[in-house]
């Protein structure tokens, strides 16, 4: 099917279906070696990712996050894989940006209720679970009260940066992401990049986070299609960045959904990045972290 290397992907921890362990165990079957666990602003899914990667000798598991950094007009999502996930400081920094997504969520909450589409504070937390509350699950507690018919339409009516129930969250810089990334003993990369290229913003913000100390860039990514690719992998290799990417599986369904390792990433920019984390000490960080 695909890649034996996947760098992107969400658990239940975020706003994915699976648990970490299920997560894992899907990826294993379907052939995936070297797997990113990336949980938006939370890393509490690794201990029960590494328990479950542990099963497998063949298996390397990469602690990461993926971090939403806003730059005018554009989100901006950044990768960080081979964290220090233990660092407290870096912890403390997760807390205060999970709770701004608690009271944003429960604003939005507001606004639909104000737009005539009621959904329960209960039912969004029922979906969020144990981990950090995002849009999706504000998405699923529309779909479940019957006022749009699918995760995608919720986001097209009412939840996109444009929508009509939006609202801002407590958002840091990309630079600042990656510097914070960084200090962490970990790697940043540039997520799901087209939006970007589309709108003819990504050299410059290339440029501005590689002198922050950027390392890659997804560039095989979901249903990115091969012109796609090639542009984005020419200009990683113009920023000197690593070519990565990932299926970033959240188990939801909908048109751009791929399983995990289906994605046409070749494992030579993988051995790159795993080059750079064990001249790091991070792949080995990284072995011994579920047993701390
Ligand atoms: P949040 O982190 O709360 O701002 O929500 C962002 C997340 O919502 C993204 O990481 C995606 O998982 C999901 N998302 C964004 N746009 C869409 C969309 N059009 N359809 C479905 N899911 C989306
Ligand atoms: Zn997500
Ligand atoms: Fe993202
Ligand atoms: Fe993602």
């Amino acid at each position: 099917m695909g890649s034996l290397a996947d760098l992107h992907s969400h658990s239940t921890f975020s706003d994915g279906r699976l648990t970490p362990a299920q997560l894992v165990d899907l990826a294993y079957r379907n052939g995936v070696r070297v797997f990113a666990l990336t949980d938006h602003d939370i890393v509490d899914g690794l201990p029960a990712a590494f328990h479950a990667a542990g099963r497998y000798t063949d298996f390397t598991l990469i602690p990461g996050i993926e971090m939403s950094t806003d730059v005018p007009g554009n989100e901006v999502h950044i990768l960080g894989h081979f964290i220090d996930w233990h660092d407290q400081t870096f912890l403390r920094r997760l807390k205060q940006l999970q709770e701004s997504r608690l009271g944003r969520a429960r604003q939005m909450v507001e606004k639909l209720t104000e737009l005539g589409k009621p959904i329960t504070w209960e039912r969004v937390q029922t979906f969020a679970g144990e981990g950090v509350v995002g849009r999706p699950h504000i998405a699923l507690a529309l779909v479940e009260a019957g006022h749009v018919s699918s995760v995608n339409e919720a986001f097209d009516r009412y939840l996109s940066r444009n929508g009509p129930a939006y609202v801002e969250r407590d958002r840091l810089g990309p630079e600042e992401v990656v510097r914070l990334l960084l200090d962490v003993g970990g790697m940043a990369t540039l997520a799901h990049p087209r939006e970007l290229l589309e709108s003819g913003s990504l050299e410059v913000l290339l440029s501005n986070l590689k002198g922050a100390g950027l390392t890659g860039m997804e560039v095989y990514y979901q249903d990115y299609l091969p012109e796609e690719i090639e542009t984005l992998r020419n200009l990683a290799s113009k920023f000197a960045l690593i070519p990565l990417g990932g299926s970033d599986y959240h188990g939801l369904g909908g048109p751009q959904q791929r399983e995990p390792g289906d994605i046409p990433l070749p494992m030579e920019p993988v051995e790159a990045l795993l080059s750079l984390a064990r001249a790091r000490g991070a792949l080995e960080r990284a072995r011994i972290a579920h047993t701390r």
